[in-house]
């Protein structure tokens, strides 16, 4: 029987590449959106076209909202049974600034759904995740450089995800859930265009020490091996997927 992963914010970027390759790899996918419900169903196409035995599936969730996280968890086990894994993916930049220039509107934005909502989905994935699973949150190498005069709030807000994954790896472990995280440096999607500056890849994707940045692949390549069972014995481990970043 197929194995089932959920993913936040699949519908485009590093969640759309890791739902892809987990269907690639014959496992049934549940995966959210927030307002992109045709990208969404652009992935699930993706995924069922690659897809060997799994079914692909998308259903809107606000992570910043209790009762939506709830719902996606409750509609994935109900389409697809037992979930036997968890991407904590959604996440969101603000435009460029300085501290001194964010108003609270912009930090309680990036707050509420790269720090609350990634600990919402992290709780329900603790509640509903059984022996032999695990977890991998999408933090940033935001947040070991700190970005400033970019995002220092997204920066922090990514600390806070390298630090759920180091306590929630304790709390989990004794029941056999891996819990784990990635850091991804300059990767090319929508992102940075979300952020203001659709040119920061190119801009600054060849200084990083392998000179270029990176691909949405190339993370969810990371993202697939935590959750394998080849990596049975890594857990409380935070990867940079940064080209040394
Ligand atoms: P992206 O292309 O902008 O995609 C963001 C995804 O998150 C979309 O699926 C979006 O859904 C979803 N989302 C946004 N706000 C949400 C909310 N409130 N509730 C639920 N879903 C929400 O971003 P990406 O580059 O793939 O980033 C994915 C993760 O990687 C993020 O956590 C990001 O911080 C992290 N990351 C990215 C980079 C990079 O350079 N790209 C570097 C380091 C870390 P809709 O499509 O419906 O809007």
């Amino acid at each position: 029987m197929a194995k089932t992963i959920l993913i936040t914010g699949g519908s485009r970027g590093i969640g759309r590449a890791t739902a892809v390759l987990f269907a690639r790899n014959g496992w049934n996918v549940a995966l959210s959106f927030v307002g992109n419900q045709q990208s969404a169903d652009e992935t699930c196409a993706l995924c069922e076209r690659a897809g060997i035995t799994g079914n692909a599936f998308a259903r809107k969730c606000d992570v910043r909202d209790e009762a939506s996280v709830i719902d996606f968890f409750s509609a994935a086990r109900e389409r697809f049974g037992a979930i036997d894994g968890v991407v904590n993916n959604a996440g969101i930049v603000a435009p460029q600034s300085t501290l001194a220039e964010m108003d609270i509107n912009r930090m309680k934005n990036v707050f509420d759904t790269n720090v609350l909502g990634a600990y919402l989905v992290a709780r329900e994935a603790a509640r509903t995740l059984h022996s032999g699973t695990a977890i991998v949150n999408v933090s940033s190498i935001a947040a070991k450089l700190g970005s400033p005069g970019e995002y220092v709030d997204y920066a922090g807000s990514k600390g806070a995800i390298d630090t759920l994954t180091i306590g929630l790896a304790k709390e989990l472990g004794p029941k056999g859930i891996r819990v784990n995280a990635v850091r991804p440096g300059i990767i090319d999607t929508e992102i940075h265009a979300s952020g203001g500056r659709p040119e920061r890849v190119e801009e600054m994707g060849p200084a990083c020490p392998l000179g270029r940045p990176g691909d949405a692949d190339e993370v969810a390549n990371s993202i697939y091996w935590l959750i394998s069972s080849d990596a049975s014995y890594v857990t409380g481990a935070v990867i940079d997927v940064s080209g040394g970043r």
